[in-house]
């Protein structure tokens, strides 16, 4: 397995299921309001120390504040994610193809694609 490689989540719409949003944003914890960031693995973690809000993807929860959550915290689906990872241009140049390669690879094994 490779080592995580992190990039911080902004510009990028809410993925989760749907959630009619296109509006990028930049993601915060709602534990602690620090920045949430995206490993190539398919982890999400924020930016406190000591890890504790970190976890797979797949059963991280979402919340961009449009009406559609009413308040709630929703996962993101297979083609919720993928399509705003399509839409985070500016996310996929920074981190490479290779990095956005292994990234579907790792959300297809959670999601059993
Ligand atoms: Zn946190
Ligand atoms: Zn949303």
């Amino acid at each position: 397995m490779s080592k995580n490689v992190w990039v911080k989540l902004k510009e990028f719409k809410c993925p989760s299921k749907h959630c009619t949003s296109k509006k990028p944003l930049k993601w915060r914890c709602a534990k602690d309001d620090h920045s949430v960031y995206l490993s190539q693995r398919g982890i999400i973690k924020c930016g406190s120390k000591g890890d504790q809000h970190r976890g797979d993807l797949s059963r991280w929860g979402w919340n961009c504040g449009s009406e559609y959550h009413k308040g709630k915290f929703n996962r993101a689906d297979f083609e919720g994610f993928t399509f705003a990872v399509s839409q985070a241009v500016q996310l996929m140049d920074k981190m490479g193809s290779q990095w956005v390669q292994e990234l579907m690879g790792s959300i297809g094994k959670q999601y059993e694609r």
